[in-house]
């Protein structure tokens, strides 16, 4: 596993008058040339404040991007730094909504794309990985074959991967700007957020650290993950303190963004839930439900993945009595999964 690191100074009041996309952090974002940036206008999504058992809860809306999942914010960076080295095809593996990411922005730049994804996804989101022009590539078998054909072919072609190529955790890390700015550059107290494979748990602690080295801001908020219980490796591991992510067999689940038996990163989203003094919480699928039917009736469309998080929300505010600022987000939208609100 690689990481990335750059120095760079960043200046908040420098940022006010630039446009409402994740690039006003450009200082932050590991980008050469702006003329190989591959954007839609992309990111800076409404933080919308909901109530959960009398504390109010702010929740970032991502399900707005371009792809309708907050995979733009990786796949926007990613593919501007494949255009920057020259790049003309790549590879990357997925659930969907990755996939889909990956495919629009690789069109966009006019590289060539081939995305691996389980027999088993969704067709709205196979839909928009052909519609955007990639190959679309069903392997059948759990996720983790998916993931080990699109190794294989990684072996020829740029590794487009929103797991292992660092670049993409680039692109995620502007979550953790938006808060802090829309905040007043402030961080909140908590981070509620869903993990799979944990790009923006990863993503949310790059960006933190970053602006606290900056002199930004002064903490780096308390990071609760959660999972669902049919595929926890990470809750697994975090509570019984095994050094080596514990291996789980996958139950069906409909937050199937989520159903990573085997987090590539898993140690490395363990250790910032550690330090960060945070949790791993998992959630039931008759609580992701129950949050998709609640979210649905105040009006947000949302994913079934994206309901796993804001079951996480029910559970840790029903037993909190803390004045925390907490933040979380709609990590994806439902019209991409239909099919999956009627099962
Ligand atoms: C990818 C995804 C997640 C989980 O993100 P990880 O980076 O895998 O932890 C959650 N919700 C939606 C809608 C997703 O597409």
């Amino acid at each position: 596993l690689l990481n990335l690191e750059f120095s760079f100074t960043l200046d908040p009041k420098q940022i006010q008058n630039r446009k409402s996309t994740l690039w006003r952090y450009r200082e932050a974002i590991p980008i050469i040339d702006d003329a190989n940036i591959v954007s839609l206008d992309e990111g800076h999504t409404p933080l919308l404040a909901l109530r959960f058992h009398e504390h109010l809860v702010h929740i970032k809306q991502d399900y707005l991007f371009p792809t309708n999942s907050f995979k733009d914010r990786g796949a926007t960076v990613l593919i501007s730094k494949a255009k920057e080295l020259g790049i003309t095809s790549v590879v990357e593996d997925s659930s969907g909504n990755a996939g889909s990411a990956i495919a629009t922005y690789a069109a966009l730049a006019g590289i060539g794309c081939r995305i691996f994804v389980p027999e088993n996804t969704s067709a709205e989101k196979t839909v928009l990985i052909q519609s955007a022009g990639a190959r679309l590539e069903k392997i059948p078998g759990t996720r983790e074959d998916t993931a080990a054909a699109a190794l294989r072919a990684a072996q020829s072609t740029y590794y487009a991967s929103h797991t292992w190529n660092p670049y993409f955790f680039h692109g995620t890390k502007t979550f953790a700007y938006e808060i802090a700015e829309q905040m007043g550059w402030q961080s909140p107290d908590v981070l509620i957020l869903p993990a799979g494979n944990g790009t923006l748990v990863i993503g949310s602690y790059i960006g933190f650290s970053e602006m606290v080295r900056l002199g930004i801001i002064e903490r780096i908020p308390k990071i609760i993950v959660i999972q669902t219980e049919a595929v926890a490796p990470l809750y697994r591991t975090f509570h019984d303190g095994s050094s080596e992510i514990d291996p789980v067999i996958s139950q069906p689940t409909i937050a199937e963004g989520i159903a990573i038996a085997q987090p590539v990163r898993g140690k490395e989203i363990l250790r910032i839930v550690r330090q960060t003094e945070g949790t791993v919480l998992t959630v039931s699928e008759d609580e992701i439900r129950q949050a998709l039917t609640s979210m649905s009736n105040l009006g947000f469309m949302i994913e079934p993945t994206s309901a796993a998080a804001i079951a996480g929300i029910e559970l840790y505010t029903a037993s909190s009595d803390r004045q925390e600022k907490i933040v979380s987000l709609f990590t994806g939208h439902g019209l991409k999964t239909t099919i999956l609100h009627r099962l």
